[in-house]
């Protein structure tokens, strides 16, 4: 799960890490107090949604010399204007995908002076199996490309769980970013206050880009973009509650209500599999078969018939889906309730495309039994190779 800025600095805040203040808003009338409520002489007016890179996008709704998602303001007429040009037009970046994002709401937030950009994560570093700060001094928008270009600019360190963030790991991240004086000072809590943000709310990343030496010294949070462990979230209600459901997919949010793990991806093949890994064998074989799938969708090992029912009404609510292909391999999950659950999904929602079902294992004669007496319109596969080449087929003709 993913959260605003203004919701990240707020959380942060509450760790003692330095942010600027600011002040989100909705509507371009409350442009003018919130400006108010900052002391100038420089504010930052900035686009609030779930993708970054905001700065350098643009507006498709804006002519193209229209300034970026991140503006500088320089008075209070100059934040009230920037907040009715942008409100409710749709910030197109090299995160949101060509569609965009419509900005619905923005932060306004206090000017900083800034002397360096430096570039700041923390995630789960799969290979060490531990948490780990990735670090550059070359911060600010462009850091994509120094990862590409001068991938050497860009270091690591791994933190050992028991011992937390030690003063050598705070001494080797400073002279990293060849912090001095005040800045090496306010390093000591700083450093220590993100890793204990991350640890406490089972956050997944933690990306501030830019993190800023300011022109008097100090250390300050600029950008924040901080991603949540669903797998944890049921124990941090205080972080379910920043959820921003326009910000997502609704088949994503339809899923999550009934514990279906379902990500929306752009082809045409709808897949329901049983297992993650099953899951990604699966999108890969349609791709090797010369098709894209529409969605990942794990219905997990313990699905009853109303969850594939759900699962189904999902996948089919996808205008892009030209067929569906299932995918089971019944261990737990046993093969007659997938197919009572499609039979039933079907009768619900109708079936206007091609259906592949590829049943195998616990209870599979019974499973592909009770298909064939439906009299539906489901071609049957034996294996995943036949079960790929069926779909694609059958969705290209
Ligand atoms: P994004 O990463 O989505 O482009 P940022 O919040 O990093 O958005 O803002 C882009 C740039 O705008 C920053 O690198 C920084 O130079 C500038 N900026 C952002 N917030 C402020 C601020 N409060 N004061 C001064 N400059 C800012
Ligand atoms: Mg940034």
């Amino acid at each position: 799960m993913n959260i605003h800025e203004y919701q990240a600095k707020q959380l942060l805040k509450g760790f003692g890490v330095p942010v600027a203040e600011g002040v989100a808003i909705t509507s371009a009338d409350q442009a003018e107090a919130a400006a108010r409520a900052l002391p100038g002489p420089l504010w930052v007016v900035k686009s609030q949604i779930h993708a970054g890179g905001r700065g350098k996008g643009f507006f498709r709704e804006l002519t193209p010399e229209a300034k970026g998602g991140v503006r500088l303001a320089r008075s209070v007429e100059d934040v009230v204007r920037n907040a009715r040009e942008m409100l409710g037009n749709t910030l197109v970046t090299a995160q949101t995908g060509p569609a965009g994002k419509q900005v619905n709401r923005l932060y306004v937030e206090d000017g900083a002076d800034i002397a360096r950009e430096l570039y700041l994560s923390i995630l789960v570093d799969r290979a060490f199996g531990r948490v780990a700060f990735v670090v550059s001094t070359e911060g600010g928008m462009d850091i994509e490309k120094v990862a590409h270009d001068t991938p050497d600019r860009i270091h690591t360190l791994v933190i050992d769980p028991t011992a937390g963030v030690t003063d050598a790991d705070v001494a080797a991240l400073s002279d990293a970013f060849g912090l001095e004086g005040t800045a090496r000072e306010d390093a000591k809590s700083l450093f220590p206050a993100l890793h204990k943000a991350f640890v406490d709310k089972d956050m997944s990343m933690l990306e501030v880009n830019p993190l800023i030496v300011m022109k008097d010294g100090h250390l300050r949070v600029l950008d924040a973009k901080v991603s949540f462990d669903g797998n944890a979230l049921f124990r941090h209600k205080d972080v379910q509650a920043l959820r921003d459901e326009t910000e997502e997919d609704p088949k994503e949010i339809e899923a999550s209500k009934h514990d279906l793990a379902y990500i929306a991806l752009d082809g045409t093949i709808g897949c329901m599999v049983n297992g993650a890994g099953l899951a990604m064998a699966t999108l890969d074989i349609i791709k090797l078969y010369g098709a894209e799938p529409a969605n990942f969708l794990d219905v997990g090992g313990g699905a009853s018939k109303e969850k594939v029912t759900a699962a189904f009404r999902i996948i089919t609510s996808d205008p892009n889906v030209k067929g569906i292909l299932v995918n089971i391999f019944g261990g737990i999950m046993r093969c007659d309730v997938i197919a009572e659950g499609v039979i039933a999904a079907v009768k619900e929602v109708g079936l206007k495309v091609p259906l592949v079902v590829r049943l195998e294992g616990t209870n599979v004669e019974l499973g592909k039994k009770i298909l064939r007496e439906s009299k539906l319109n489901v071609i049957p596969a034996d294996d995943l190779a036949d079960a790929a080449a069926k779909i694609v087929k059958a969705v290209k003709g």
